[in-house]
């Protein structure tokens, strides 16, 4: 039997354990059971749905301090972000069990004299949910749970990154006693990931790299099925000259660095007005000197390590591209003396130009480039030049000009004079190559079905 082995990113990749790799004949027989489980599950309707998934709730509660060290352990992020992390999902969670009916209840779309057109949200039939270990179990929670309301059988795919909390989500959802086929979990990596999407499904309801959700985009497109895609991004933060520095600063550190910067919706392109780049720069680098880098279990730790070896190896290529071409590195640029693992230092680059890797490419690691302009047309150009667009910041005291440049910039979200637009109500998602449909909120909700008319006359 193949294995799937976790390890310690921050212990110099230590083994935690490891998971058996699912067979070609698990994954399709899975698929098959979720099949046979469709037709009951969506007749069972949202109310005993929510039901069904209560006590994974309370499961949660019970566990959120496991859950929380074993994200620390399997992917390096530090322990005060992992709890936090689960206090944030905790919001997301009720949400999704509240206000699940509201976002599926019917809709009139007309009505005259006694005839009724009536918008009703019928599940798609099985969704195969793949996701990423960036938010190990935020990843699961928002991938399978609102699929599972909205009626859709789940066969579920995590990231080979942290298979033992994907055998902790599995011992979770065994405690429900769902019926069988409505929910299920496959182990492995993309060769897995491909044969579940190959199989027979209704939705591919994806989470990871742009690369990746292209590829299962076309297998959607050839199947002829619907695919959400949650994608990259490379988020500009424009910042105009009228700003505080010293009030922003914590803004512009938590939205490159939080989770050594492996979060799709980082600020990744720092652009910042000419007459207070200087400024600005040396208030970072006295920032970064300050960040508390090591053993991610430790409370007082700030910086953890990276997810994986290959993560940083990818991370130190775009750094060395960046530097041979004339970028100057004001802070870090390297892994941290004495640390054995896949750590980093944050590092903030200047002289940074567009044929860089840096600037071109989704950097998933503590870097942040910095780069200047003159114009408010320049700063919306330089936002938008890049083929992602998941979300951007703006900040400017003048909210007409900040709100003017939101307007232009091309992305899911843009913040205005804050850093953080998440909120399990309002939809997330991105333009370009970010993804395609959203999730979260009643957009994200009625993303998982289809629209069936029944007109009265
Ligand atoms: P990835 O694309 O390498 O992998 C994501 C998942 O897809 C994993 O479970 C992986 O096993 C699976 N997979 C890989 N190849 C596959 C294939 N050919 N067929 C089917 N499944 C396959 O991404 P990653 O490195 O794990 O995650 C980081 C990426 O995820 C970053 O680009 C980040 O921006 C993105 N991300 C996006 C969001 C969002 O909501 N937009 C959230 C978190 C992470």
């Amino acid at each position: 039997m193949k294995k799937l082995i976790s390890t310690n990113p921050a212990k110099n990749y230590e083994v935690l354990g490891s998971v058996d790799v699912s067979t070609s004949k698990e994954i399709n027989s899975k698929i098959t059971k979720a099949r046979s489980a469709t037709a009951a599950w969506k007749a069972l309707g949202v109310v005993k749905r929510i039901e069904f998934l209560q006590p994974l709730y309370q499961q949660f509660l019970k566990r959120k301090k496991e859950i929380a060290l074993l994200v620390t352990r399997e992917i390096g992020k530090p322990i005060t972000e992992s709890k936090s992390d689960l206090d944030w999902d905790d919001g997301y969670f009720q949400d999704f069990l509240e206000q699940g009916p509201t976002y599926l209840e019917d809709e009139i779309s007309y009505q005259k004299d006694k005839k009724v057109h009536r918008l009703v949200y019928e599940p798609l039939g099985i969704a195969a949910v793949i996701v990423p270990w960036n938010y190990p179990f935020g990843n699961f929670l928002w991938g399978v749970v609102p699929n599972l309301i909205a009626g859709n059988t789940v066969v579920f795919k995590h990231s080979e990154e942290c298979p033992l909390m994907g055998k902790l989500i599995d011992e979770m959802m065994d405690t429900l006693h769902l019926p069988e086929g409505v929910f299920s979990q496959i182990y492995g990596g993309g060769k897995v990931g491909e044969q579940l999407v190959n199989g027979d499904i209704d939705l591919i309801w994806f989470t990871g790299s742009t690369g990746t959700g292209k590829k299962l985009y076309e297998i959607a497109g050839k199947k002829f099925i619907k695919g959400v895609m949650e994608l990259g991004g490379s988020n500009p933060a424009v910042v105009f000259e009228d700003v505080n520095i010293d009030t922003i600063i914590g803004t512009l550190y938590t939205g490159r660095f939080m989770n050594c910067g492996q979060v799709c919706d980082a600020t990744k392109r720092l652009i910042v007005h000419k007459s207070i780049y200087g400024a600005l720069v040396k208030k970072l680098e006295e920032r970064l000197a300050d960040v508390k880098i090591g053993d991610p279990e430790s409370e007082g730790t700030q910086l953890g390590s990276l997810v994986a070896k290959r993560q940083l190896e990818l991370l130190e290529g775009q750094v060395s591209d960046a530097v041979t071409r004339g970028a100057r590195i004001v802070s870090g640029g390297s892994r941290p003396v004495g640390l054995r693992g896949a750590y980093y230092l944050p590092t903030l680059l200047t002289n940074v130009k567009r044929p860089m890797r840096v600037w071109k490419e989704e950097v998933f690691g503590p870097v942040l480039p910095v780069i200047p302009f003159q114009t408010e047309e320049e700063a919306i150009e330089l936002a938008n030049d890049t083929p992602y667009g998941l979300g951007a910041q703006v900040f400017s005291k003048d909210v007409d000009r900040a709100l003017r440049v939101a307007n232009k910039i091309n992305a899911g979200c843009v913040d205005v004079n804050e850093g953080n637009h998440w909120q399990p109500c309002t939809p997330f998602g991105g333009f370009k190559g970010s993804g395609k449909g959203r999730e979260h909120g009643k957009p994200g909700f009625q993303e998982l079905c289809q629209i069936k008319v029944i007109a009265l006359g």
